[in-house]
């Protein structure tokens, strides 16, 4: 059966430029958009992007933060270290937060089951105050408090960038209506994520961290969301959700060191699409983080839309290497409180 997905793009998001060389290039998105367009995968359609409004954005950055955002509008500036902004960047980065609205809007008024932002920059390393890590507005949390504002209480928010999500964990660290989780290459850039880190105050137990070791592969990703992020899921019954899908665990990633496949990611997506199915009315959104190999991008994309759009995962079997194993023992003990794992 061919469900509808919906692909959110915006041609000025390929226009974003940080600078020569920067490996969050424009071709990433230039690469995606015309593969998509010119081999389209049955079941799709594309809907163009709208920017945020200020209020949408508001509900995760502080003012101070947007008028930063702002000063840069039109021109080229560099924000931090890594993070900088050619003459349309601020334009994308407010496209990139809009169409994080509007999917959340399409999947709970039924208009699509799941959808993909395709969009740049990306959004997971920015916090409520400041920009992070090629980030300028963090999309997907900005997506969750649209889906909070609509009276959505337990969302699911899915990192499988192979860096920290420290964003969006700053973001909702003592909010137990959104749970986080978020595994990544550790040590590594940003230098979050221990599994110490399981959220503050009310929120306690609604983060969930799971670092690994440099050289994880397809089974080692597979049995960590088997095993700890499928029974955190079946306990916690989202409503809706997200996907922080960064695709930079991908064996040829120039970033990364780590050896995910495209047929990794496409059952790492059918375990997501799966858990949404059984509990969220299948309601799942992807957004676009990192992965900086034009080809391994391209491919774990198409390979994660064919698997929204009901194609039939490949199924990998979940298992893991000695890292993989020793990370799970750990996510087990930090969790133990709040979750039976
Ligand atoms: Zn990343």
């Amino acid at each position: 059966m061919t469900l509808d997905t919906r692909l959110y793009i915006h041609p000025t998001m390929t226009l974003h430029d940080p600078g020569h060389g920067h490996p969050e290039s424009p071709q990433r998105l230039k690469t995606l958009y015309q593969s998509l367009e010119e081999s389209p995968i049955s079941g799709t359609a594309f809907v163009q992007a709208t920017p945020a409004s200020k209020e949408a954005i508001a509900r995760i950055h502080q003012e101070h933060h947007i008028q930063h955002i702002e000063e840069a509008r039109g021109r080229q500036s560099s924000l931090d270290a890594d993070t900088s902004t050619s003459e349309k960047s601020v334009e994308a980065a407010y496209l990139a937060a809009g169409a994080g609205v509007q999917v959340i809007d399409d999947l709970l008024s039924g208009q699509t089951k799941t959808g993909f932002v395709l969009s740049r920059p990306p959004g997971h390393h920015a916090e409520a105050d400041r920009v992070m890590g090629f980030c300028l507005f963090n999309t997907i949390a900005v997506a969750a408090a649209q889906a909070r504002s609509k009276g959505i209480e337990r969302i699911l928010i899915v990192d499988w960038d192979v860096h920290h999500g420290n964003g969006t964990q700053h973001s909702f660290y003592e909010d137990p209506y959104v749970l986080v989780f978020n595994t990544h290459q550790f040590p590594f850039y940003p230098g979050t994520g221990r599994h110490s880190e399981v959220g503050g105050g009310d929120g306690r137990g609604f983060t969930v961290n799971c670092p690994l070791p440099a050289g994880m592969a397809d089974g080692d990703y597979l049995k960590v969301f088997e095993e700890v992020l499928v029974p955190v899921a079946e306990s916690y019954k989202p409503q809706l959700i997200l996907v922080s899908a960064g695709f930079d665990a991908h064996i040829r990633d120039p970033l990364g060191a780590m050896n995910v496949s495209e047929d990794g990611y496409a059952d790492l997506c059918g375990m997501v699409l799966n858990l949404a199915q059984r509990f969220s009315d299948g309601r799942l959104a992807l957004f676009l983080e990192g992965g900086y190999d034009l080809q391994g991008l391209e491919k774990s994309v198409r390979s994660c839309i064919q698997v929204l759009t009901g194609k039939t995962p490949p199924q990998i079997k979940a298992s893991a290497q000695k890292g993989g194993d020793k990370a799970i023992e750990f996510a087990r003990a930090a969790q133990a409180p709040y979750w039976s794992l």
